[in-house]
């Protein structure tokens, strides 16, 4: 389904800043998705998500002292990790004032001031000029953006030629039954979602804006536990979730995640690609 409204910046930080500290409780500082290697994977929910970042990291192929754009960092978890493996420097991005300042605390906690720095700004209209990034990803933060296309063509300005592109997204994996539609429109609903894009939207969405080498990996099956170990972690502090929701919305918040890890339409992908 499609939102009659896209989310706002401001939608955004409102799931950021609402329900997000509570998950972030028993999810920690990664705000993704795990990856399990397989059923007899039992990592725990720092392996599994550090795990994803560590695809990431390895997709994006970073080179040591390149510029590196995060768009959507959270509270820079990835960012730093990105920096501890490549030796980079990163300008990340985030539509919530709270995320920026937890990010740049955090990246002075770690002794990274001086390589990650943290900003507010809308991926749609990003303040940078053109050609002035080596490298840039979108770790799940697409699925928010009003206009997957518009963000896609900002993305190849501010990029240089040459320069590598990484995106971990939730996304909708047709064919798609009226089940799965429900939950597909839980999500859109209440995670400030306009719609989740699809390997086709991103396949001509590249194209169309002069990405190249393009490797487009559905990942479903090693991330969808996630929603699954969400729901009874979150299980553990759904009073606090109450507080803030009410009772009957917490309770529809979990009973989705468990549906959604069962649901083969509700995908995702990690792709990487050149900007020609
Ligand atoms: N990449 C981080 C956070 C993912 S959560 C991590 O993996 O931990 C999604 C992020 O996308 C949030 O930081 C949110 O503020 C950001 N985001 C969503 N819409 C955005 C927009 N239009 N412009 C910039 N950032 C956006």
């Amino acid at each position: 389904m499609t939102l009659d409204h896209s989310p706002s910046p401001n939608d955004v930080a409102g799931i950021y800043e609402g329900i997000g500290p509570v998950y972030r409780t028993v999810w920690g500082p990664n705000i993704h998705y795990g990856y399990w290697e397989n059923d007899a994977d039992d990592s725990s929910i720092e392996e599994a998500t550090d795990r994803l970042t560590d695809l990431m990291i390895s997709g994006l192929a970073a080179q040591a002292g390149q510029r590196v754009l995060d768009i959507g960092c959270g509270i820079g978890h990835p960012a730093l990790r990105l920096i501890s493996a490549c030796d980079v420097n990163v300008v990340g991005i985030t539509v919530s004032h709270d995320q920026v300042a937890q990010a740049t605390e955090r990246a002075a906690a770690a002794g990274l001031a001086d390589r990650a720095t943290f900003q507010f700004a809308d991926a749609m209209d990003m303040p940078f000029p053109d050609g002035s990034f080596d490298a840039a990803w979108a770790f799940e933060s697409m699925w928010h953006m009003p206009d997957r296309r518009h963000v896609l063509a900002e993305t190849a300005r501010v990029l240089r030629p040459g320069g590598r592109l990484a995106i971990a997204d939730v996304i909708e994996r047709g064919p798609v039954s009226p089940e799965g539609r429900v939950v597909l429109d839980h999500i859109c609903e209440n995670y400030a979602v306009r719609s989740l894009g699809t390997v086709d939207e991103y396949q001509k969405a590249l194209a169309a804006n002069g990405f190249v080498d393009v490797e487009i990996r559905d990942i479903s099956d090693n991330v969808s536990r996630t929603l699954a170990v969400m729901a009874d972690a979150v299980e553990t502090v759904r009073d606090k979730l109450a507080d803030l929701v009410g009772e009957e919305q917490a309770t529809s918040l979990i009973d989705f995640m468990r549906l959604s890890a069962v649901t083969p339409e509700s995908g995702y992908l990690f792709l990487t690609a050149v900007r020609a």
